[in-house]
């Protein structure tokens, strides 16, 4: 399967969709840490612009779009994001065998002895020969 470049990549990360593109089988697309960049650099842009609108309009204009635009553009979707990911992170934690492995890092969806990500629930990467009880 064909591979995103990189512009692509930082797009769709920026985006903040709601479903990882098709070719993303062999690790998760979204984790906390691109969530968190991807909000962040919402947040510094639209800081930016309401920078340069302060310029135009007034305070209060100015102090009503920095508000909304952060919430509804910068944090919301970053907050949606992260319940996706938590919920593919929990499906796994519940249902495989790496969810009942010690070596498994829910954080970033990590199998802590591989170095790799675990992205289906009923296909370790160590196919259960690394598995040890929590
Ligand atoms: S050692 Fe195997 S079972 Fe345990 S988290 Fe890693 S891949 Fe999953």
């Amino acid at each position: 399967m064909q591979q995103r470049n990189r512009d692509d990549r930082f797009v769709d990360l920026l985006l903040l969709r709601m479903n990882p593109p098709q070719d993303s089988i062999d690790r998760p697309y979204y984790t906390t840490g691109s969530i968190v960049s991807a909000a962040m650099i919402r947040v510094v842009i639209l800081g930016f612009a309401a920078m340069m609108l302060s310029s135009y309009a007034s305070a209060n204009v100015t102090w009503w779009f920095a508000m909304i635009s952060i919430w509804g553009i910068g944090i919301y979707p970053a907050w949606m994001q992260y319940q996706r990911f938590n919920d593919a992170v929990e499906k796994i934690e519940t249902g495989s065998l790496c969810g009942a492995c010690r070596h498994f890092n829910p954080t970033n969806q990590l199998c802590s002895v591989l170095d790799e990500h675990v992205v289906h629930p009923d296909a370790p990467p160590c196919e259960g020969e690394g598995w040890e009880p929590r």
